[in-house]
């Protein structure tokens, strides 16, 4: 699949490692094989997976002669802090709707991701509550920004749009080209599904690319047939944009949601442990809210059986780790 008729920024200059992980590997009993690719080593403030769709989305605006970047997330959103700091990169302006998801969620004082907007400059912060039409309230400031005289450029949140999902219909080549250069045989891939634009891209890459690797999505927020409804629409759309004459289908999407707990970034027992034990095996932090609990739902897999014994299965690492200074109270106890 050609990716080079889409404008880029080059934020990722070089493949994130895939290596494989023996002590974890090791305390998880030792019959299947634990690989991770790190892109939470991606660059960017603190790394992660947005840095891959960023790279698409900013060119975009940038083409568009945007001055102004225009965002949302949930109050301790990855996604917010790094398009925050590629705008600052690139000399634009960022302002972020964040979504109270989680009721009196949002302190103006919190660590974390929310401290990271404050050092890194962030224009303006305006908070909503849980449920509101984010497209809506992001039209409405970019309206204000216009009648001002700025030229702003709405991203959807996780830039989950298909120009965003480009990012990891390339990262499923670079896995691919790593698989070749290390001779390494991957039976199954563990993605965290969020937004959806990771978990598209990557079905999209894989499909697109004739590899059959089955990938198990571990939701983080919706439910099981919604989640897999959103991920093969967007993967579909995103083959269509690419220009590729092949289609995802319902059986090729996966996304387990009972790794979910109570909601979307509410701690789990199993996020804490998943948290603890690849710390303390390999000293890869994880992080509460999408990587942490997409671990636990890899975690439980292996220990049900779910993957055959010798089996090499991978973990999509996307990143997060700072949220984890926002979340002390459910390590420490
Ligand atoms: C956004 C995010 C995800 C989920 O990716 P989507 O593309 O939104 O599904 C996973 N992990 C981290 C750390 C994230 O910030």
């Amino acid at each position: 699949m050609n990716l080079a008729q889409f404008a880029r920024r080059g934020y990722v200059p070089t493949p994130t490692p895939l290596e494989f992980l023996p002590n974890f590997t090791k305390a998880l009993g030792g019959n299947v094989n634990i690989y991770i690719k790190r892109d939470d080593l991606l660059p960017g403030t603190s790394g992660g997976n947005k840095t891959r769709k960023l790279d698409f989305c900013i060119a975009d605006a940038l083409e568009k002669k945007a001055d102004t970047i225009i965002t949302c997330g949930a109050v301790q959103s990855n996604h917010c802090r790094l398009t925050l700091s590629w705008a600052v990169k690139e000399g634009l302006d960022c302002h972020l709707i964040l979504e109270e998801r989680v009721k009196d969620s949002y302190k103006a004082t919190a660590s974390g991701n929310n401290f990271l907007f404050q050092i890194l400059g962030v224009k303006s912060v305006t908070v909503v509550p849980g449920g509101t039409n984010m497209l809506e309230a992001m039209d409405k400031l970019s309206a204000k920004l216009a009648s001002e005289g700025k030229k702003p450029y709405i991203i959807p949140g996780g830039a989950s749009n298909t120009i965003g999902a480009l990012g990891y219909v390339s990262c499923m080549e670079e896995i691919m080209q790593q698989m070749f250069e290390q001779q390494l045989r991957i039976d199954h891939l563990v993605v965290p599904s969020g937004s959806a634009g990771t978990h598209a891209g990557i079905i999209a890459g894989m499909v697109g690319n004739n590899i059959n690797i089955p990938v198990t999505g571990i939701g983080v927020n919706r439910a099981k047939a919604v989640q897999e409804d959103v991920v093969l629409k967007l993967a579909n759309k995103t083959l269509e944009l690419i220009g590729a004459k092949v289609e995802v289908t319902k059986e090729q999407v996966v996304a387990f949601d009972e790794y979910v707990g109570s909601g979307y970034s509410l701690p789990t027992d199993s996020m804490v442990e998943a948290v603890k034990l690849l710390a303390t095996t390999e000293a890869i932090l994880l992080d509460p809210v999408y990587s942490g609990k997409a671990m636990a739902g890899l975690i439980d897999l292996v220990r049900k059986g779910h993957f055959p014994k010798g089996s090499n299965v991978v973990f999509l690492h996307t990143g997060g780790s700072p949220a984890l200074y926002a979340y002390l109270d459910c390590f420490q106890k």
